[in-house]
């Protein structure tokens, strides 16, 4: 996440649908001729001041119509919500996922203004220049240049109109996809006499270029910095919206296991995809995780699982007992461990799923022994065929747990 490189974090909060079709697709203007499941971006607007119900006052909000026209993705810097294809919030590269947050924290297109002569960056960055005006044009950060809008720039040279879209073949005209390289011989910003463009890769690699999309990911220092000054000169704004570090160490969803036998309906604790943690074998005795700001327990020296930021596998993404984790993504933030979990409750040591075949309670049966693991799977029950059982959970002190269910069609 290259927000976290300026310390800008996010934590899941969870979704929700919005029960209408008129937002399966979202036209970037309004058009004459819309059908019963399309809307404009306008029209949308209009809609969610109408039903505050779609947007948390307390999160950052994502809005994902099925697709889009015109645009992938929109960010609202005053809204703090943004809108953004199906498609594209599936991305794994996330470009347009985090292009609009990007916007969403105050930055502007690399390319800002660059055809209009009040408001475009000069190449130069000598202060001493008289010719020097990155801090006040473009997108006014000085450590990215100044810059055409790499995508319309073949279209513009032709004079296309501003309000067509450029032919796929005219798009991205002069960069190199290979090394994500910008080369134009006739490229000059608008400064007098012009200057010839001095781009270099990072800058085509700029999340808030108009740039192939197997190039813009990056943000620089100067752009980290304007999104900080933003945050902190928006108190009013994003103090709704901002949580505390501690909240990352919170899980998602789900619950820790405590005492007694396992809820045939538990679901263990799931930390949030995107940070990387190291979980470390902890002393003593929390037999649920350990506050926040309590460091009093002592930590191992044995790695008991290691999750990287780039896990897939949610489910996966779980607090192993006797451990106590590390968020790497915050080395300065929180070096230490924290939520030492250790729980010697006991969960239930084996047991038995006995299928009753014909559907009755008769000597028909088919029994299956379960290890520790087989008998405290969550998903034991989502994973039987469909049929009636009874369930027995085997625990360390002899006691025997009995429950019956009919597992229904899947
Ligand atoms: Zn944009």
């Amino acid at each position: 996440m290259k927000f976290n490189a300026y310390n800008i974090f996010f934590k899941y909060t969870g979704f929700d649908y919005i029960n209408s079709t008129r937002f399966y697709i979202i036209h970037r203007f309004n058009e004459d001729s819309e059908g019963p499941n399309e809307s404009s971006l306008s029209d949308f607007t209009i809609f969610l001041a109408q039903n505050p119900e779609y947007m948390k006052s307390d999160a950052l909000n994502y809005h994902i119509p099925r697709s889009t026209i015109g645009f992938a993705g929109a960010g609202y810097k005053s809204q703090l919500r943004t809108v953004v294809n199906s498609f594209s919030f599936n991305d794994p590269n996330g470009r347009v996922v985090n292009h609009e947050l990007g916007h969403v924290f105050n930055l502007d297109h690399t390319f800002l203004g660059w055809e209009n002569e009040n408001f475009c960056e000069h190449v130069t960055r000598d202060p001493e220049d008289p010719n020097f005006n990155a801090d006040d044009k473009g997108d006014k950060v000085v450590d990215t240049a100044a810059m055409p809008d790499f995508l319309n720039e073949r279209c513009r040279e032709l004079d296309m109109p501003v309000n067509e879209v450029c032919p796929v073949e005219l798009r991205y005209f002069y960069l190199n996809e290979g090394d994500c390289t910008y080369f134009n011989p006739n490229g000059f910003d608008c400064s007098d006499p012009p200057a010839p463009y001095q781009i270099s890769t990072e800058d085509v690699r700029n999340l808030m270029a108009y740039t192939l999309g197997s190039c813009g990911f990056d943000l620089t220092t100067g752009q980290g910095v304007r999104m900080r000054e933003y945050i902190n000169d928006q108190p009013s704004l994003y103090a709704p919206i901002t949580n505390t570090i501690s909240s990352l160490y919170e899980p998602y969803k789900g619950d820790y296991y405590l005492a007694g036998p396992l809820p045939d309906d538990f679901k263990p604790a799931l930390f949030q995809p995107g940070f990387s943690y190291m979980f470390k074998d902890c002393c003593c005795g929390y037999p649920q995780p350990s506050d926040f700001e309590d460091t009093s327990f002592t930590v191992g020296p044995h790695v008991v699982k290691f999750v990287d930021k780039t896990e897939t596998v949610y489910e996966s993404i779980t607090h192993p007992n006797h451990a106590a984790f590390k968020i790497l993504q915050l080395p300065t933030i929180v070096p230490e461990y924290r939520k030492c979990y250790d729980n010697w409750n006991k969960a239930p040591i084996g047991g038995t799923v006995i299928k009753f075949n014909d559907n009755v309670f008769n000597n028909n049966i088919t029994l299956t022994q379960k290890d520790s693991t087989g008998i405290n799977n969550p998903n034991l029950i989502q994973n039987l065929p469909s049929g009636l059982y009874k369930i027995e959970k085997n625990y360390e002190d002899g006691a025997i747990q009995e429950s019956v269910i009919f597992k229904e069609n899947n």
